[in-house]
């Protein structure tokens, strides 16, 4: 098979049409809205989340890095608020 051009060393004999990878992230989970890629989940109640989550996400479903969480909670509120982070485990 050949592989000019295609950025892959081994396209699988398998394969037959374009070839589509993501990305490979070997600890830690993209943000499904700004792509960054982050360590820590902040675990929020589940009716805030189904406020701020990815857009077109199903119930309970989505990922969102703490810098694009905290942005879509400071656009849910008009006036100062606080959040305590319990642990990190
Ligand atoms: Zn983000």
């Amino acid at each position: 098979m050949n592989n000019a051009g295609s950025g892959y060393k081994n396209t699988p004999p398998w394969y037959g049409g374009k070839l589509t990878i993501g990305p490979v992230i070997e600890n830690g989970c993209k943000c499904q809205k700004c792509g960054r890629l982050y360590k820590i989940d902040f675990l929020i109640p589940a009716d805030l989340w189904e406020e701020i989550k990815p857009f077109g996400k199903s119930v309970g479903a989505g990922l969102l890095c703490g810098i694009c969480i905290i942005k879509a909670i400071e656009k849910l509120i008009d006036d100062y608020d606080a959040f305590e982070i319990l642990k990190i485990t």
